[in-house]
């Protein structure tokens, strides 16, 4: 089979050029390739942001009107066809296919959100702050910004930033995982069809180099990434060093509490959905439950008969809860952790790697749900961020030993409580130091006008994404100092300006 050939986006149109390097993109699900992508040199993300600086002099000055025009012609068009980007990243990322759509749904609540951007960045007026003296407020676009996105969620990540950043006039470079660059595409095809000028919405597809020109580039004045910590650490320190505003959302280790008041069988959907839903490839994933005494068995008792249930086939198969994983690579590091948490004396409660399989072909990227019990930081199934099927279970005597082992976490990315009791609850909300706080909810991912953002390792930066936190990021204030000479305002007077 030939595979497919993807190449950049720029100025409107698919790049021309001849690329010196480029990557294999595979059907999880088979374990073919099925496309090759091109990877961006130097100069290929220099044509992209001097396309995006060249169509920031005219979008800047579009009226708000007629930007978010394009938001809405752009909302419909990604309703009307979220079927076929589902399709494409099912293709690509592996996850089944109600989970794309999913994340589809959880981008356009992001660009609906983005469609209020005259309200979002309307200033304040203060009439007569000093005899004869209005005082306001406005909130203006920053220029071309860059987007860096994972693997995970190839449409919604870029959806958290582009649609604030393009309404509020910036232009953007998005660069998506290497992994899984369609989706990109299909979106940048989107825009140009809802109307948006060319040159506002830019991809650029590869991997370091094409990260590190962003990243230094003088002409990117804003840079949004969401990957592992390690590259969202880098990425921060390097981005800031060259005088860019970056918010960089790292990778993460989120815990579920379960207190014996529980109705457990709500917490063990709970623990199974969070915790093997796109195969575990989520930054929000559930991957260590932590049960209050006496509770821990019951629970894991409960869990392991819902894996047991679990139909684990291609995402595009109707029938399938779980897909493969992203890549043979990424599925041999994962698995790795099973036999790593054998040795390290954890309790290998269910073993992903003898899970049935439903209509898949073998070389997929395959692993099972599986389920370890009886695990204590400093195992590495405890300390790494696994990314994979891989749900561990803690066992604490109290909602205090708990929580400690919570906030001892470096990453504070989302968590989770289970409880009846509202004084727990609240306590909890309270003292638990993580960004999303899910009660009774396992993947507490906020609505678009709340901001998403983790604490600790989750987040470098102190701009979480979206919501109000987004339109803050993707403009810079100005405050406006007011008066309308006559011919009584004469006279000098070299003093510093009081208020009278
Ligand atoms: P990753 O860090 O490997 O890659 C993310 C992006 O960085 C990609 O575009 C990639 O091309 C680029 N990149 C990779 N290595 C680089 C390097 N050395 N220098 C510069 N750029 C580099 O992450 P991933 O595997 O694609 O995604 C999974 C990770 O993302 C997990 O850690 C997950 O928790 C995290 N994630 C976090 C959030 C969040 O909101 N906090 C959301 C989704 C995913």
């Amino acid at each position: 089979m030939t595979s497919e050939h993807l190449t950049h986006w720029i100025a409107g149109r698919p790049w021309t050029g001849a690329s010196e390097r480029r990557g294999d993109v595979y059907d999880p699900a088979t374990g073919k390739v099925t496309r090759q992508v091109d990877f961006a040199d130097t100069a290929v993300v220099d044509q992209a942001v001097s396309a995006a600086l060249e169509a920031f002099q005219d979008w800047r000055h579009a009226s708000v009107a007629k930007r978010t025009a394009v938001l809405f012609a752009f909302r419909e068009l990604l309703n009307a066809r979220r079927e076929e980007l589902a399709a494409i990243i099912v293709s690509e990322h592996g996850k089944v296919h109600s989970d794309a759509l999913g994340e589809i749904a959880r981008g356009l609540e992001v660009v609906e959100y983005a469609c209020g951007i005259p309200h979002l960045t309307k200033g304040g007026f203060t009439e007569q702050a000093s005899t004869g003296i209005d005082v306001y407020s406005i909130r203006q676009p920053l220029g071309p910004v860059a987007i860096i996105s994972p693997f995970n969620f190839p449409a919604m990540v870029p959806m958290w930033f582009f649609p604030i950043a393009i309404a509020a006039g910036n232009t953007v470079v998005v660069k998506p995982s290497e992994k899984d660059p369609s989706a990109a595409d299909f979106l940048a095809r989107l825009w140009k069809e809802a109307g948006l000028p060319d040159g506002v919405f830019n991809v650029v597809h590869g991997d370091k180099p094409a990260v590190d020109r962003l990243l230094e580039h003088p002409d990117v004045k804003a840079v949004s990434f969401v990957g592992s910590t390690p590259i969202a650490r880098y990425v921060y320190e390097t981005g800031t060093r060259y005088g860019k505003r970056v918010q960089a959302l790292g990778g993460a280790k989120n815990h579920m509490l379960v207190l014996p008041d529980a109705d457990l069988d709500l917490a063990a959907d709970a623990a199974v959905n969070a915790g093997f839903g796109a195969a575990g490839e989520r930054c929000m994933a559930v991957s260590v439950l932590v049960a209050v005494d006496p509770v821990g068995d019951d629970l894991v008792e409960r869990i392991k008969q819902r894996i047991a249930g679990l139909t684990v086939g291609p995402g595009c198969a109707a029938g399938s809860e779980m897909g493969p994983l992203v890549t043979g690579a990424h599925r041999d590091k994962v698995t790795a952790y099973l036999d790593a948490g054998v040795t390290d004396g954890a309790t290998l409660a269910v073993d992903g790697r003898a899970h049935p399989l439903t209509g898949a072909t073998a070389d997929g990227f395959w692993l099972g749900p599986t389920l370890f019990d009886n695990v204590k930081p400093g195992m590495s199934v405890y300390d790494d961020e696994i990314f994979g099927p891989v749900l561990s279970v803690v066992r604490v005597s109290s909602y205090d030993e708990g929580l400690a082992l919570i906030n001892a976490n470096p990453y504070g990315n989302g968590t989770a409580l289970f409880t009846n009791d509202g004084g727990a609850a609240r306590r909890f909300q309270h003292e638990v130091e993580v960004g999303m706080v899910g009660i009774n909810v396992p993947i507490p991912v906020p609505v678009a006008y709340y901001s998403f953002g983790g604490w600790k390792s989750s987040l470098f930066g102190d701009t979480h994404a979206y919501g109000e936190d987004g339109v803050k990021f993707f403009t810079r204030g100005k405050a406006v100092t007011q008066r309308w000479l006559d011919p009584s305002h004469g006279g000098i007077n070299l003093g510093f300006p009081t208020n009278s």
